[in-house]
């Protein structure tokens, strides 16, 4: 609270004036009573009494004060009024101005001495009381003709007067001049207002739950080790996890083909894990780096095996095993380095026996807090192998494993089947899209896992993939030559010219129909054929960017790009160029995803973002995220590329026809179809929170 100013104190004396006021103001020594007793009961006068009585508290005298407040009522105002020249006088008070200088005032004391007494309280010593009331004359009011002025003048006297008094009083006791005059009892001080943070603006909505410790364990992660959509799916999730006040590390092996310019501060953290391996065990060091801001573990042996440095993930006759000792050598390292997560996220059969480790071992050693997610992203590879794998890994006990229920394959009772594992022993499963989790467990889309699944149904879901928007943006994404957005498609009709140039297509009119992904049967190898031909009919250009582990395969695409050398309308690029995608995403007009099936689909994602119409069989999370432009039940504005359901040239033809047909025939629509695919909301936002809902379902509470 604010210290009291002499202004203030001045009113607070006020009444016993206009007490004097009442009773006459020519004699006003006379007129205010000689005790607090003898007053009026009116208002004013108890308050004059309360302020009399605040006073007395300071003296042992109540009587002497209360007489001599009395007595000397305002007489200062002679020497304090008069004294005040016309143009010093502070304007403040309109009671003052109306107050006329006479000659008895200018021969006063000079008034600003008296009238700061209160704010400067190392003043010289005052008189006596004897002395200043001896001194006493007349008061000056006879010129004053204004009553009001009269009143102010004696108030101010009146004023005058206590603060001598006070201060005077205090003198003769021995104590030092009162640096500040007698105050009413102070109000107790109301509690400080501390600043107050405006509500922060949530960004999510959804049920509150406890930040989770999340460890992902996963063969990719993108951009340091990427194969496919799992590497993107696990860095995205894993930075909207992060944003969301979760605390997420990632497990993955170190390989010798990681991107290491995306790593920062590589540094070892754990020398001394040694892995069990058949019967003895394998000594492994642990690096911890930051990957694009992510904490990430990357676990490196050293055995004459070999496992991770072989110059690329996938691809090599003992990829069962390189992964099951990495998932063995995850367990080991969260259990030796004492982590006790909430929660381990696992990805596809490479780290399906994860569950496997901490159910059957790591729980009997202490680690009994985590649960176990479990994402498929592709059931298309589940892992099928041999006994070998429970010897090297220690589980061992094969009459416990070949279990119907637990391990053994559901087709080949001679084999053990990982992903099926990774279903049995987690405590959820999430497939990519809902689509895909219906397709997988009643649509014969499981690959054998759909007694698996329906066994284990009620633990079994569909969480749609998202993008990662601070990297697939083309708003501020420095992979392309122009950027742009919805509002303002400018650049993307620049990026189009630019693809142009950088492929050696033809400069024309004709829309840039594109293929972007791996070239696995999976997706619909025979139409993507199919589209470069047909698009070609129909007077457009087509880019093809893919590549497969397959020799066969990239052989056949090979001689495909040969046939179409000289032809100024198609470009296909043999390889894996994450640049190149970048620019024909925002390059073309129309993206093809023909799949035979697709769990989710990155691409057609990703194309939408950047106004890339897709045009995509009615699949999976195809189905799940691409509304058909022409025939769907949502609203116009939803409505954000072209679908077909049968998987034969027919079918795609159905849509790549109205597609083309629409940017040659309705452009407008064309271009409002663009909008639409740009605005859909395909960020990790909704997925994010879909994780972590099932995530706070399982957990140990
Ligand atoms: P899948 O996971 O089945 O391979 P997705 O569509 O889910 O297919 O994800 C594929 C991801 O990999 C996308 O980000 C796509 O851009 C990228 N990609 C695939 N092939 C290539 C390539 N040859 N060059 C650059 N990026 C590629």
């Amino acid at each position: 609270m604010a210290k009291k100013t002499p202004s203030s104190e001045t009113k607070q004396t006020a009444p016993q004036a206009s007490t004097g006021k009442a009773a006459g103001v020519p004699a006003p020594a006379a007129a205010v009573p000689s005790t607090a007793a003898a007053q009026k009961p009116t208002p004013s006068t108890a308050k004059a009494a309360d302020a009399s009585a605040s006073i007395a508290k300071e003296s042992p005298d109540k009587t002497v004060k209360t007489e001599a407040s009395a007595a000397p009522k305002a007489a200062p105002a002679k020497k304090a009024a008069p004294a005040k020249p016309a143009d010093k006088k502070p304007p403040a008070k309109a009671s003052e101005k109306a107050i006329p200088a006479s000659p008895a005032q200018s021969a006063a004391p000079a008034p600003a001495a008296v009238a700061e007494t209160p704010q400067e309280p190392t003043a010289p010593p005052l008189p006596s009381e004897a002395d200043f009331v001896a001194s006493l004359q007349p008061l000056p009011i006879e010129g004053i003709d204004d009553e009001a002025a009269k009143l102010e003048l004696l108030r101010e006297v009146e004023a005058q007067f206590e603060l001598f008094k006070g201060a005077n009083e205090a003198i003769q006791e021995g104590e030092e001049p009162a640096a500040e005059p007698a105050q009413p009892e102070p109000e107790p001080t109301p509690e400080p207002e501390y600043y107050q943070a405006p509500e922060p603006e949530h960004r999510y909505e959804g049920p509150t739950m406890p930040h989770l410790y999340i460890v992902q364990i996963t063969p990719e992660l993108a951009p340091v080790a990427k194969v496919g959509g799992l590497a993107d799916v696990v860095f995205g999730l894993s930075n909207e996890l992060e944003i969301r006040g979760n605390s997420v590390e990632i497990i993955l092996p170190k390989y010798d083909c990681l991107r290491y310019d995306h790593i920062w501060g590589l540094c070892e953290t754990f020398n001394d894990l040694w892995v069990p391996w058949f019967g003895g065990a394998i000594h492994c060091t642990v690096f911890f780096g930051f990957v694009h801001g992510r904490k990430c573990f990357f676990i490196e042996p050293h055995s004459a095996d070999n496992f991770f440095n072989r110059g690329s993930v996938y691809g090599f006759k003992d990829d069962v095993l390189r992964f099951a000792f990495f998932s063995r050598a995850a367990m080991e390292f969260l259990w030796k380095s004492g982590k006790n997560p909430d929660i381990i996220h696992c990805h596809d059969w490479q780290t399906a026996l994860a569950p496997v480790f901490l159910f059957e071992i790591y729980q009997h050693l202490g680690l009994r807090h985590p649960r176990v997610c479990f994402t498929i992203h592709n059931f298309k590879h589940q892992g099928v192998t041999g006994a070998q794998v429970l010897q090297a890994t220690g589980l061992n006990r094969p009459e416990y494993y070949y279990h119907y229920d637990r391990m053994r394959d559901n087709h080949n009772p001679q084999a053990i089947n990982l992903m099926k594992t990774g279903v049995v022993y987690s405590n959820f499963i999430t497939t990519v899209s809902p689509r895909h989790a219906i397709e997988a467990k009643d649509q014969g889309e499981g690959f054998g896992l759909e007694p698996t699944l329906h066994i284990h149904h009620r633990k079994f879901g569909g969480v749609v993939n998202g993008i990662d928007y601070s990297l697939w943006n083309p708003e501020i994404d420095n992979l392309i030559p122009n950027r742009y957005s919805a509002d303002d498609l400018s650049g993307k009709y620049e990026d189009k010219r630019a693809l142009r140039q950088r492929l050696w297509l033809a400069d024309n009119e004709k829309p840039i129909v594109a293929f972007v992904g791996r070239l696995d049967p999976q997706k619909g190898l025979e139409l993507i054929r199919h589209a470069i031909f047909y698009t070609l009919q129909r007077g457009g250009q087509f880019v093809l960017l893919g590549s497969s582990p397959e020799a066969q395969i990239n052989n056949y695409f090979w001689s495909l790009k040969h046939q179409f050398n000289d032809n100024p309308d198609v470009h296909i690029e043999i390889g894996f160029n994450e640049e190149l995608s970048h620019l024909i995403y925002a390059g073309s007009d129309l993206m093809v995803v023909p799949s035979r099936f697709e769990p989710c689909g990155l691409a057609q994602l990703i194309a939408m973002r950047y106004g890339s119409i897709p045009v995509v069989r009615e699949v999976g999370g195809l189905a799940d995220t691409v509304i058909d432009k022409d025939f769907s039940w949502k609203p116009l504005h939803e409505r954000n590329g072209f679908v077909f359901r049968d998987y034969n040239e027919a079918g795609l033809e159905s849509a790549l026809g109205r597609a083309i047909s629409c940017y040659y025939e309705f452009p407008a629509d064309f271009r409002e179809t663009i909008k639409n695919a740009m605005r859909s909301d395909y960020s990790w936002k909704n997925p994010g929170q879909d994780y972590l809902n099932i995530y706070d379902f399982i957990r140990e509470k």
